[in-house]
């Protein structure tokens, strides 16, 4: 018997490890894998690095890569679906390491549906640097409306407390403090550690990524042929965002307008 998603080896498994449910939340599982796997069709990472999750907003889980394992060796099945409480709820591999920061993220914002972080190297640069990344041409200002922020270093008793929780939360209230939120940017830069990004799906988040990496990387060369470049003009600014996300935008078409 048992559910035909689940076999009977692993309904055995539900019942030793006590920690599945019968769900097996296969769509968010392939959800959350095709959208990891874009992670180094992108490049936007090396070897292991690098992870996305897919929110579930009714079920109140999420779908993330499994910690250490190869991204040609994930499958759905390899996923891992975790609850905003921290309690792995459906899987057989430990989650990500930076599960709580996602777990934080989707706790205080249920809109976003996918989460992406990478070690890709133009963004990791511009956070190593601690810097918040100008808006210097369209191509920012198409897709930011302001600065990529770049939060401070953690305190070393966040660090000590819960590392990757507090990171989370120094998401937010950086955010908070330069009077954004996640609902308004969908990137930021976590200062000496690298890039997270969001978005309505878990894809869109791993195309934020994209997006912030060419991003820095064009702020980075602008900078190494001009130090103190001038800022892109708040009129072309404004132009360029609102035709793309404005009340009245009219880039693309209508139904994929982004
Ligand atoms: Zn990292």
């Amino acid at each position: 018997m048992g559910r035909p998603l689940l076999g009977h080896v692993r309904a055995n498994e539900v019942a030793k490890q006590g920690r599945r449910s019968v769900e097996s939340y296969q769509k968010l599982r392939e959800v959350a894998c095709e959208a990891n796997l874009l992670v180094p069709k992108y490049g936007l990472a090396i070897l292991t690095w690098g992870n996305v999750s897919a929110f579930d907003p009714e079920r109140r889980v999420f779908a993330i890569k499994p910690s250490g394992v190869p991204y040609e060796h994930l499958t759905p099945d390899e996923m891992v679906v975790v609850d905003l409480s921290g309690t792995v709820v459906w899987g057989h591999n430990r989650p990500s390491s930076d599960t709580p920061t996602h777990r934080v993220l989707y706790a205080a914002f249920p809109q976003l549906g996918g989460i992406t972080h990478t070690h890709s190297s133009s963004a990791v640069a511009w956070a190593q640097a601690l810097q918040d990344v100008p808006v210097l041409g369209t191509t920012h200002a198409d897709h930011c409306p302001g600065p990529v922020h770049c939060t401070p270093f953690l305190r070393q008793e966040a660090v000590q407390r819960a590392y990757e929780e507090e990171t989370g939360i120094l998401v937010l209230e950086t955010l908070k403090q330069k009077g954004t939120s996640p609902l308004e940017t969908n990137m930021i830069l976590v200062g000496g550690h690298g890039p997270f990004t969001w978005g309505k799906t878990a894809t869109e988040s791993v195309q934020n990524a994209l997006i912030l990496e060419e991003i820095c990387s064009l702020a980075l060369k602008t900078i190494q042929i001009q130090p103190f470049p001038r800022k892109l003009p708040d009129y072309i600014l404004e132009k360029h965002w609102e035709r793309k996300h404005g009340p009245h935008a009219y880039y693309g078409q209508a139904e994929n307008r982004h």
